[in-house]
Parts: structure tokens; C-alpha cells; sequence
């Protein structure tokens, strides 16, 4: 039994059965034994990969993409680069390298990163040491600076917790408890929860991403004020689905969610039809969402790609075409080969009124 399964065990049993929400948020973030705060989980040595770390091609594109988008904005003299969860800071450090073929756009940014772990942001410090502006870091959204903004949130909701529901006549929320054994288990809250007005089939499960839709509110509300753009990159689902997404991934394979928390990492399908009434419903206008191969596709990953192969060694050769399956090509949808083509969806919010960004004007009718 780890330390934090000790506290959350202690928790249980002085107060009684805790949230799925709030087991995940502890699970995740607590400020000493959780998951993001102390271990460093990307990468090849780390649990999970992420687009970015996959190759430098897919920040390079996001990196034009928003050269493109402040050209549509205006050209603001000033404009915000904020990241959600920026992880080691590669999509940032290829984003920048690639804004630098236009000058005036570069010039005008100012780099801010939205962080909760010390351990990312150090990691990210480091990559970030020569990419020639000074990023400001922040611990929440909030803290980020009023103005024209692009935000960035690659593989960042899915990080945020989730609620679960089982249907039994009503909605009961999914609980953690103790078992017998002083292990954690699942059970199900004492009274149904009667905000939630659908029914559905005894025994099915609803899976909410209420924090994540109150961040994309916060964030949708602010862009009614200031020309600004977000783009959420996150695997999910573009239409709602009844059913339990979330999992917990450790050295590269499924474990169990209940066990040895804020060892493993807790993710859940981000729910792209919820954020996007969020979005919507706080006043701004929402793109897509469209499938991370379309995208990338659109924005020329192909022919970035063949321009690379031109100069490229066999061996770098071999990595841009398995970054491109890895990528951008439809191909197998689990497995540590998995093509992230169609299961991850790109979003698009913008402040109401502005021009379609680059990669979803082909999609408004
Ligand atoms: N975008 C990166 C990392 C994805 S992992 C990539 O694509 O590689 C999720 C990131 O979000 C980590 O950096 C994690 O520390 C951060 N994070 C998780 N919850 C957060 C929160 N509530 N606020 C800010 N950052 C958070």
C-alpha cells in the first residue's frame, strides 16, 4: 500500500467514500505523491507518447498554423502563445523554431505556460533555455494575462477529472471506497443525483467531464472580450456516447485504476461534443471538431514531410515515415503502434466573428 493509498484510505475512513472526480485529482495532482507531480511520464522511458514527442514535424505545423491564425487576426502587435500542459515543452520549442520564418509574428509573442507540476516545468525551463523569448510560467489559467491570446492544449483535457454515473432508475455517482481488505473499490453513492435528467438502460454508465467543460467556459468566456483562438488536440469522441472511457496507463500498458495511485496515469476520453457547447454556450464560435489526420493533412504534413526526406539519412528517413503512420495516416486503433489519425479529434474556438482558422475552413458550409 503506497503512501497516497494510505491518505486516501485515512480520508475514506474518517469522511466516508470520496468522488471518482476527486480520487482522480489526487491521483493525478496531489502536491507531493500524485502522478504529474512526481515522475516524469512521457516519452519512450515514460508511460505514455504524445503527438509532439513523436516528431518535430507536428509542433512545426502548429507553429505555422498560428503564424496564419494571427495574420487572420490582424496582426496584433502583442499576442499571448499560452500552452495548457505543456509536458516536456517540445511542442512549444518545434512551434517557435518554425514561427521564426515570420519575423513580425514572432516578435510580437509572448510565451506563457500553464503548469501544475514542478517537475514538467523544470523539464520544460530546459528545452524552452534556447528558443530565444523568456516564458512566463503559471499554475492555472487564471493567472494568464488579459489580451489577444492563441492557446495550445495538446493532450491536456484528457488529464482533467471525470464523474461517473450508473444508471439504477436514477443516476448514482461512482464512489471510492475501502474494501474489506483495505484495498479502494468502487461503489455507488447512497441517493441518485436528480440534476441529471435522461434515463437509460439499468447498469449504464455516464461518464461527465465537468472540469473540463468549466475550464473550456472560463477560457471561451475571456475570448467574447479579446481576439483569440484555442486549439484542443486530445483523443475522444466527437459525438456523446453513454459509457466509461477512463484508464490508467502505466510503463506503456493498462493497469488498474484503483491501484498504487499516482503511479499509474488517469486519462479519460475527452468528450469533444460537451466542450464545444461549453464553448458555445459561453459566447464563442467553434470549429470542427475534425480528425487529427485530416488536420494535419491539411496543414501540409505530407508535403513537409517529403521536403524532409530529401535531405534525410535512411535512418531519419525510416522515423519520418513512421511518424507520419504514427500520425497522420488511418491505420491500427490500439496497441503501441496505434495510429492517432482518426482516434484523436482537433478542435478549434474562436472569439465570435473570426476568420475560420487554417485546416476547418473547408468544413463551413
Ligand atoms: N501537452 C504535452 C503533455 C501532455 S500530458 C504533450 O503533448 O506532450 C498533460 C500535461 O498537463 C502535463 O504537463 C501535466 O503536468 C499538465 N497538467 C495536468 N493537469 C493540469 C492542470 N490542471 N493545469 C495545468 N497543467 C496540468
Amino acid at each position: 500500500m503506497n503512501a497516497l493509498h494510505q491518505e486516501i484510505a485515512a480520508m475514506i475512513a474518517e469522511a466516508g467514500p470520496i468522488s471518482l472526480e476527486l480520487y482522480m485529482k489526487l491521483a493525478l495532482a496531489h502536491p507531493i505523491h500524485g502522478y504529474y507531480r512526481s515522475r516524469l511520464p512521457i516519452g519512450a522511458e515514460g508511460d505514455f507518447i504524445t503527438a509532439p514527442e513523436v516528431h518535430q514535424m507536428f509542433g512545426e505545423l502548429i507553429g505555422l498554423w498560428a503564424a496564419e491564425v494571427w495574420r487572420l487576426m490582424g496582426e496584433p502587435p502583442h499576442l499571448h502563445l499560452v500552452e495548457l500542459g505543456p509536458g516536456r515543452g517540445t511542442l512549444m520549442a518545434d512551434a517557435l523554431r518554425a514561427a521564426r520564418v515570420v519575423p513580425t509574428f514572432f516578435d510580437a509573442l509572448d510565451v506563457h505556460l500553464v503548469e501544475t507540476s514542478e517537475t514538467f516545468t523544470a523539464v520544460q525551463r530546459e528545452t524552452l533555455s534556447t528558443c530565444g523569448v523568456a516564458p512566463a510560467w503559471h499554475l492555472a489559467w487564471d493567472d494568464v494575462p488579459k489580451g489577444p491570446m492563441i492557446v495550445i492544449a495538446n493532450e491536456f483535457f484528457d488529464a482533467l477529472p471525470v464523474r461517473h454515473y450508473v444508471f439504477d432508475g436514477g443516476w448514482r455517482e461512482r464512489l471510492v471506497g475501502l474494501a474489506p481488505d483495505g484495498g479502494l473499490a468502487f461503489g455507488l453513492a447512497p441517493e441518485p443525483s436528480p440534476e441529471i435528467g435522461v434515463k437509460a438502460a439499468p447498469g449504464t454508465i455516464l461518464e461527465l467531464g465537468l472540469a473540463a467543460q468549466e475550464m473550456m467556459s472560463e477560457i471561451a468566456a475571456r475570448f467574447t472580450a479579446e481576439a483569440s483562438v484555442l486549439l484542443a488536440l486530445d483523443y475522444g469522441s466527437d459525438a456523446f456516447h453513454f459509457g466509461e472511457t477512463l484508464q490508467a496507463v502505466r510503463d506503456h500498458r493498462f493497469a488498474n485504476v484503483l491501484e498504487d495511485p499516482g503511479q499509474a496515469d488517469l486519462t479519460a476520453h475527452v468528450d469533444f461534443a460537451g466542450l464545444a457547447r461549453a464553448a458555445y454556450k459561453a459566447g464563442a464560435a467553434v470549429h470542427g471538431p475534425i480528425s487529427q489526420g485530416l488536420f494535419l493533412t491539411r496543414l501540409g504534413i505530407f508535403t513537409r514531410a517529403a521536403q524532409l526526406v530529401q535531405r534525410a539519412d535512411a535512418r531519419q528517413k525510416t522515423e519520418i515515415d513512421a511518424a507520419l503512420d504514427r500520425l497522420a495516416r488511418p491505420g491500427p486503433q490500439a496497441g503501441p503502434r496505434a495510429s492517432m489519425a482518426e482516434l484523436f479529434k482537433v478542435l478549434v474556438v474562436t472569439s465570435p466573428g473570426l476568420a475560420i482558422p487554417p485546416g476547418f475552413e473547408a468544413d463551413a458550409a
